[in-house]
């Protein structure tokens, strides 16, 4: 499961831009565009007499659909996975270090004590200026990310690891995001 951070939505909603058909054809030969998604739907009827692609027709194993278009569709956007959201969100100080206090000891003869209810961080928004804030004291004050080698977990399991100065790149992905959303009035969200 990923993690995704960008611009929280506007205001008054994603705008509507229209709609295409995607089919199998590459390069696209249905080059039509239409004004909404019903519009489009009724565009797929004629399709084939736009496309002869020889793997498009099939309307169950390779049918061509429709995708509406939206005004937030080439916004810049980050998509990690839980484990390096992680790293990022501790790197901007938005998720807790693993600590001493983090090792219970279960108490003699007893249940282990409750871990206290936290809030989970992999979900969250901050103003685009408390972002841009945080971003830019994390790539001001994180050592050089060393990267981690890919291995084994078990027979099923495969850990990527991750490059040389990942940290590094991502929070400067992040701060376009920031800068971004401050540039549109909206906020960092992640989820
Ligand atoms: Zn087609």
């Amino acid at each position: 499961m990923g993690v995704t951070f960008c611009p929280g939505a506007p205001a008054d909603g994603p705008q509507e831009w229209g709609a295409s058909i995607v089919c199998p054809a590459h390069p696209p030969q249905d080059q039509r565009y239409f004004a909404d998604y019903d519009a489009a739907v009724a565009g797929l009827a004629d399709h084939l007499r736009f496309c002869t692609d020889p793997y498009c027709g099939d309307p169950v194993a390779y049918g061509a659909f429709v995708v509406v278009h939206y005004s937030t569709d080439q916004e810049p956007s980050l998509e990690v996975s839980s484990v390096n959201a992680r790293l990022l969100l501790r790197a901007l100080g938005l998720a807790a270090e693993l600590g001493a206090d983090d090792v219970r000891e279960p108490a003699p003869g007893g249940a282990p004590p409750p871990l206290p209810e936290e809030p989970n961080p992999l979900i969250g928004s901050l103003t685009a200026e408390q972002m841009l804030g945080r971003v830019e004291l994390a790539l001001a004050l994180a050592p050089p990310d060393p990267g981690l080698p890919a291995r084994d977990l078990n027979a099923t399991n495969y850990d990527f690891g991750r490059v040389e100065g990942y940290l590094q790149d991502r929070l400067a992905h992040l701060r376009e995001i920031a800068l971004y959303a401050r540039e549109h009035q909206r906020d960092v969200v992640w989820h």
